[in-house]
């Protein structure tokens, strides 16, 4: 059995973070574990409250973990704040296993889930540990400074990513204005790149996809798939997971970790 780990925020409406990247190891048959680096109150209306964790109980979590798992592959998600991002990099840099960030900063419904002052150690200490880097579009924008408005924007913004030190860039294309298809691209460190299309599903109930596709990639990693074929593998497992969205809540419904 192949253990992975994620490490990021509890949701407790069980449709992103933690929650769902549990859901989606467990489907895709990897034994997940967890440090929990924030409590929010949330449900598919919003996020009510955010309770960051020690960090010093940040790094009990991991260091339990490391002492008695052969972890294969890492995650990792809401972070909140520079602190908690500096332990988290610390720890995972004297590893080495492919570890996926996933830089998630804003809640759908506009809380802040990463500390402004937070973006500066994300760059500086933890991009440079990352296999792969999975920023959707406002993300890529907010930790690059650039505008993304065509391919050519999508490109210099990977190569800010690339000359961090991060091996393999998704920029997600799913917040472009294209109305039929969702489209991802992915360069990597050695100048090869392609792009990934799939229908648009029209649907409100997204909540949690960029936590599942992460998780999903890091369990395809975690079971020893080559990048470009766990990134695929991702790629189709979260089109499944929105096909099948789960309408429940008044909100934003999360998508189906059992497609
Ligand atoms: N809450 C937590 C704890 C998360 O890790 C994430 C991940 O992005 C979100 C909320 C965001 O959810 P949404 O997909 O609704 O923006």
């Amino acid at each position: 059995m192949h253990i992975v780990t994620t490490i990021a925020g509890s949701d407790s409406g069980g449709g992103a973070g933690i929650q769902a990247d549990l859901k989606t190891f467990q489907e895709l048959e990897v034994f997940g574990t967890s440090v929990i680096t924030a409590l929010t109150a949330q449900n598919t209306t919003g996020v009510t409250g955010v309770f960051p964790i020690d960090i010093s109980f940040v790094e009990k979590q991991f260091q339990a973990l490391v002492e008695d798992f052969p972890i294969a592959a890492m995650k990792t998600g809401m972070l909140y704040s520079s602190g908690i991002i500096q332990a988290i990099a610390r720890m995972i840099g004297e590893l080495n296993i492919p570890l996926i960030v996933d830089p998630v900063m804003i809640a759908k419904g506009g809380e802040s889930l990463l500390q402004q002052e937070a973006i500066e150690a994300l760059c500086s200490s933890l991009l440079p540990l990352a296999t792969i880097v999975t920023p959707n579009i406002p993300e890529a924008e907010a930790l690059t400074g650039r505008t993304i408005r065509h391919f050519e924007d999508m490109k210099q913004v990977a190569q800010s990513f690339l000359q961090l030190g991060v091996q393999c860039v998704i920029v997600k294309g799913g917040h472009l204005a294209e109305p039929l298809y969702a489209i991802d691209y992915v360069f990597f460190k050695n100048g090869q790149s392609f792009s990934m299309q799939s229908p648009r599903i029209q649907t409100k109930n997204t909540h949690g996809t960029g936590c599942t596709f992460s998780a999903a990639l890091t369990a395809f990693l975690g079971r020893g798939l080559a990048m470009e074929e766990a990134i695929i593998e991702a790629k189709k497992f979260i089109q499944l997971a929105i096909m099948h969205d789960l309408a429940i809540g008044n909100g934003h419904g999360p998508t189906n970790h059992f497609a």
